[in-house]
């Protein structure tokens, strides 16, 4: 497959030190940036100025060179760049399936890593964007969640991933400040994405980590990319993923007001208390009232089911009558999305056989509710969901379980 789009950023291999003892503009609010310039020297009414220029230039034009930024003093430019970065995650890897799927492995300024996934479609293209690095949770078909958690990704790290996969993709509007309100009529070379030319026309929260683990950092990264005077994608294209924290669920359709996806898996106790461990401490029945509840859903707007299919785990007909019931009964608008598990080394599950999700997702549709079976894609770079996983360490079946077992003790 043709891939649309520019030449992917080189790949360094190496974590140079970041900005040294410079502050990194990116994942900071306007009114954070305003307060930087302000504690820096400039003046209220300056850094008010300043501060709104610079957040165009960084998230409007994707500029990370402050001499670049013209409409900025030329006297002010160099004053900026000696106390000041717009930073970018180090690309370690990129790489690019047969599908077209690209994957980037990514090093923090502190060398951490995690991995980003950009999944381009006929009509659409989706960043699969990482919140942390590892998982606190630790379900049992997931590569991520045979990992520690390492730490929370920040804001300007969630963010940084999105104006990488722009620089990555090279569709920042061309031209003079002067020509930046029409910049997306110039910039209509990569046809038919979207319709104002653009590849990544989409955000989920699916990456490496638990979003709502990880509520601060994600609330504001997702504002920013929200944000009309820069990276302006509506909410509706944003989709956060969950594995079921209850109690973060209302606050993030609250403050953050994106697509929920949930990640149910199981219609039983023992089966979701076995691969979704979480379960144990916020069962089906709380979540699914936690969806019922849901500031924004409904029937235009609905919440997604993720459901992995595990061979003889969870694919059963009952299981899928079983799901049928529980959403008619919560009363939710709800699609279900099926994924076919996609295997990694050392998992102990199978996908189900391509008849058995056919006839799982037939049961489902026959009910009036959606169940589209998602694609797998990316598996032969190992980009598909629940593979994705960081950090040279592999470690053994044992220390697997072991830290599962310390996974599940902090669960309580
Ligand atoms: N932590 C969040 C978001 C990241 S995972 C969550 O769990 O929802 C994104 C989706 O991929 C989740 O639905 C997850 O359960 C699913 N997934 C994980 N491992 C998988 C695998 N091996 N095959 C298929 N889907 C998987
Ligand atoms: Fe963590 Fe999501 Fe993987 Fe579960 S599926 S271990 S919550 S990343």
């Amino acid at each position: 497959m043709q891939i649309p789009g520019h030449i992917d950023p080189v790949t360094t291999g190496t974590v140079p030190l970041r900005g040294g003892n410079r502050t990194d503009l990116v994942g900071l609010t306007r009114d954070g940036i305003r307060a930087a310039l302000e504690e820096a020297g400039l003046d209220a009414k300056a850094a008010k100025l300043r501060s709104k220029q610079i957040w165009h230039w960084i998230y409007h034009r994707g500029v990370t060179d402050f001499d670049a930024m013209t409409d900025i003093a030329k006297t002010m430019r160099p004053w900026l760049t000696e106390r000041f970065i717009v930073g970018r995650p180090t690309v370690v890897t990129a790489q690019v399936s047969n599908d077209g799927t690209r994957k980037w492995l990514l090093a923090a300024a502190d060398g951490q890593e995690y991995e980003m996934v950009f999944i381009p479609d006929a009509d659409r293209g989706t960043l699969c964007v990482s919140s942390q690095v590892g998982c606190t949770l630790n379900c049992r078909f997931c590569h991520t969640g045979t990992m520690r958690l390492v730490r929370n990704l920040t804001a300007g790290e969630i963010v940084g991933q999105v104006l990488l996969a722009r620089d990555a993709l090279g569709e920042w509007p061309k031209g003079t400040m002067a020509s930046a309100a029409d910049a997306d009529d110039e910039d209509d070379e990569a046809g038919h994405y979207t319709a104002d030319g653009r590849m990544l026309t989409n955000i989920v929260m699916m990456g490496m980590g638990e979003p709502l683990y990880n509520f601060d950092e994600v609330k504001g990264a997702l504002k920013i990319v929200m944000d009309g005077d820069g990276l302006a994608l509506s909410k509706r294209r944003i989709t956060l993923s969950t594995s079921g924290v209850v109690p973060m669920m209302a606050r993030a359709g609250e403050e953050i007001g994106v697509n929920l996806a949930v990640s149910l898996h199981a219609v039983s106790k023992e089966i979701r208390d076995e691969i979704v461990p979480l379960n144990r401490k916020y069962g089906i029945e709380e979540l699914l009232q936690a969806c019922a509840d849901y500031p924004g859903a409904n029937n235009a707007r609905r919440i997604t089911f993720e459901y992995v299919m595990l061979k003889d785990k969870n694919d059963s007909d009952a299981d899928a009558r079983e799901l049928v019931r529980l959403i008619k009964q919560y009363r939710l608008p709800a699609k279900v999305n099926l994924i076919p598990f996609n295997p990694w080394p050392g998992a102990i599950y199978e996908c189900s056989s391509p008849e058995r999700v056919r006839a799982f997702s037939n049961i489902i549709f026959e009910h009036g509710i959606s169940a589209p079976i998602r694609t797998p894609r990316g598996r032969d770079i190992m980009a598909a969901c629940g593979q994705l996983k960081s950090a040279a360490t592999k470690p053994s079946r044992a220390e697997l379980d072991r830290i599962a077992e310390e996974k599940q003790a902090a669960l309580g």
